[in-house]
């Protein structure tokens, strides 16, 4: 709490006080806190990608490494280390936009089963080198939402896609599109990994990851989620997740039906 005190005098003399301002500043300070963890993040990130370049790179040049094949080992780290960053930046950037308003949101009336056949259609090379089946499950309608259709897929690859990192080989990821009172809802099941119960509540915030080396190695950013999470609240929608060790783990995406009037 902040409080300031501050003497007051009217204008007959016996008419003096103070006025007392009790400020709570919890929000302001959790924001402040946020912030900083945010930059120590993002640094912290950065710069871990930036240390294995430069020492691959002096090994490389200090002429250490004479085969061939070790030599393009270490040039393989170099690339996949600058992909990672490039990754992280052009997903920070589109945070950044989400923050600030200045994404475009494309809106119109569009047919999201459609959308989620082709987001499902572009990952099942992903699934099928793991060995992986995944299955969308025919609905017995189309279902309308108003959305960005590009925004909407982008959703749903990443939620589809952490579906296929999580999960180990021969692993199932069931999909289906239904509607509920006035919204339509795409749950993406997976039988991985799961997410500890302590964790399902903080997988949203930006950096969070349940384990750091695996997300890593997976080439993952840390922020896909909160991408997610924007885009979802920006289209009055919803992102939630329900979890097990044992099972495996379901997201939701809830839609509102553009079928069903107010
Ligand atoms: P990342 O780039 O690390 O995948 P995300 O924001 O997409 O970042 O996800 C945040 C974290 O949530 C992941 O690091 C992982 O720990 C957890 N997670 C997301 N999806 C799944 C899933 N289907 N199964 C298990 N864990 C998941």
């Amino acid at each position: 709490l902040n409080i300031c005190f501050a003497p007051y005098q009217l204008e007959k003399p016996d008419n003096i006080g103070i006025i007392c301002v009790v400020q709570d500043v919890t929000q302001h300070k959790k924001l402040e806190e946020m912030q900083k963890e945010f930059v120590a993040n993002v640094s912290h990130e950065l710069r871990t990608p930036l240390t294995t370049i430069k020492s691959y790179t002096e090994t490389l040049l200090e002429g250490m490494v004479d085969d061939e094949e070790t030599t393009t080992n270490f040039l393989e780290v170099i690339n996949n280390e600058s992909d990672r960053m490039t990754n992280l930046v052009k997903d920070l950037l589109e945070l950044s936009k989400l923050d600030n308003r200045q994404t475009q949101f494309k809106m119109q009336l569009m047919n999201l089963s459609y959308v989620l056949e082709e987001s499902v259609s572009k990952y099942q090379i992903h699934a099928h080198k793991k060995n992986q089946d995944m299955i969308l499950h025919p609905a017995d309608k189309k279902y309308k939402v108003m959305g960005d259709p590009n925004r909407i897929e982008q959703v749903i690859k990443n939620i589809i896609s952490n579906a296929v990192k999580y999960t180990k080989e021969n692993g199932h990821i069931h999909i289906n599109i239904y509607d509920e009172k006035d919204e339509v809802i795409i749950s993406i099941k997976d039988t991985g990994v799961g997410i500890p119960q302590e964790d399902l509540n903080r997988i949203f915030e930006r950096f969070y990851r349940v384990d750091k080396a695996r997300s890593r190695e997976m080439g993952g950013t840390g922020l896909g989620l909160a991408i997610a999470k924007e885009i979802m609240e920006y289209h009055n929608g919803k992102i939630r997740v329900e979890s097990d060790a044992k099972e495996g783990t379901c997201f939701y995406l809830h839609f509102k039906n553009a079928d069903v009037k107010e």
